[in-house]
């Protein structure tokens, strides 16, 4: 798809956290018309999230926000996946604890699981993969990891998920001490949406 039909292309993100909505309509604003709520949109779906990659759950999700709506869907799964802890909590970052946790509750777990672990081995990475399915079933991926390492309390109040705990690579403020615009420009989602849109562009899909 050439940039000028993107810039035509109305989305559909494939999401029902809505911090993840704020970063994906700003990182993605610059490449198509617009980037509807599910709300927006009247689609009030909850998709089981049970695949055993990001990729994998990512998929499921712009296909089923696709059919709901009829509408090209783009999503994001995410996590954190902490070295020490040997990759976890990974594709369960949502679910870590089990249902019905905060974000702010999840982020203390990692913190006490991480307690006696030393500063030069808290390193941890964010992962993203992005999709876009459309309605004729074309879909396209990409994914963006950051680097980086999780502090020893929680800091700054932008953002959401682990951002309070995360600091990027190169850095020394955690991404909820960030501007959305900064946390974007090296996120894993910032990354990975960039890919996916210029991916789109070049007409490379899956
Ligand atoms: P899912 O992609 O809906 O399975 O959820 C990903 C989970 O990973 C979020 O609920 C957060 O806990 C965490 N996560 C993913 N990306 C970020 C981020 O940019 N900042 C903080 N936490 C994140």
């Amino acid at each position: 798809m050439e940039q000028s039909n993107a810039q035509k292309l109305t989305l559909l993100a494939a999401t029902n956290n809505a911090g993840k909505l704020v970063e994906i309509k700003e990182i993605l604003a610059p490449y198509f018309a617009d980037v509807l709520s599910a709300k927006q949109a009247n689609v009030f779906i909850d998709v089981d999230e049970d695949a055993d990659t990001f990729l994998g759950n990512a998929i499921k999700k712009a296909e089923e926000f696709c059919k709901a709506s009829g509408m090209a869907a783009v999503a994001d799964d995410s996590g954190l996946c902490i070295d020490a802890l040997n990759g976890e909590p990974g594709v369960y970052s949502a679910r870590y604890m089990g249902e019905g946790h905060t974000d702010a509750e999840r982020t203390q777990f990692v913190l006490d699981k991480l307690a006696d672990v030393p500063e030069g081995k808290r390193t941890a990475r964010f992962v993203s993969a992005a999709v876009i399915v459309m309605p004729d079933g074309t879909r396209y991926s990409a994914l963006g990891t950051c680097e980086g390492k999780i502090g020893f309390e929680p800091k700054g109040e932008n953002g959401f998920g682990y951002d309070p705990v995360f600091i990027p690579e190169g850095e020394d403020r955690a991404f909820s001490q960030m501007t959305d615009e900064e946390k974007n420009a090296i996120s894993h989602r910032g990354r990975a949406m960039r890919l996916l849109a210029e991916k789109l562009m070049r007409g490379e899909c899956d």
